[in-house]
């Protein structure tokens, strides 16, 4: 089995974190400053015997939101052209934005399977603050944690399941 899954959501959500704890490299820059990853970064991943190329977003280069919509706009209809699953990407930190609401909405009108996935779960407390992004209207989220790792076994049994 093969396929390509893509990572996309706002920036400082956690995709770069997510994806070198999935590639297990350091390959994606992870910073503090949203908009650090200036360009698409590819890896592989391999998850009980079956393995998947994965593709982090970001490419932005401003520090405005104007800029932000646009670009995390196309990285989106790139992911829904291009790859097979969708990881949506939000974060419990920051709750529902204006952004995650656009995503959301293309992701409901695209065909792709995707997956929502609430980061920065670091703990039981933020697993109850989670339940607000029921009202994206995308269903059933995955809670993880790109840091700590918890959650993410999960997350990758349902992303080769949609394989
Ligand atoms: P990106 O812009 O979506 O690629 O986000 P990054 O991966 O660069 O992460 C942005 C910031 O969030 C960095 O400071 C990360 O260390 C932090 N971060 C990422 N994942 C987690 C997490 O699970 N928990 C917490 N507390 N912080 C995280
Ligand atoms: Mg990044």
């Amino acid at each position: 089995m093969s396929g390509i899954v893509a990572v996309v959501g706002r920036p400082n959500v956690g995709k770069s974190t997510l994806f070198n704890r999935f590639t297990e490299s350091r390959k994606a820059i992870v910073n503090d400053v949203a908009g650090v990853t200036r360009d698409r970064n590819y890896g592989k991943v391999e998850w009980n015997g079956r393995e998947f190329s994965i593709i982090d977003t970001g490419g932005y280069v401003d520090g405005s939101d104007d800029i932000f919509e646009d670009e995390i706009r196309r990285q989106v209809h790139l992911a829904i052209e291009e790859s097979d699953v969708i990881l949506f990407v939000v974060n419990v930190e920051d709750g529902i934005t204006e952004l995650d609401n656009g995503v959301a909405e293309l992701l409901r009108k695209s065909n792709k399977e995707f997956v929502l996935v609430v980061n920065k779960v670091d703990n039981n407390k933020r697993s109850l603050d989670a339940t607000e992004f029921y009202s994206l209207g995308l269903g059933e989220y995955y809670c993880i944690s790109s840091i700590n790792g918890s959650g993410t076994g999960d997350l990758l049994d349902e992303v080769v399941n949609k394989l």
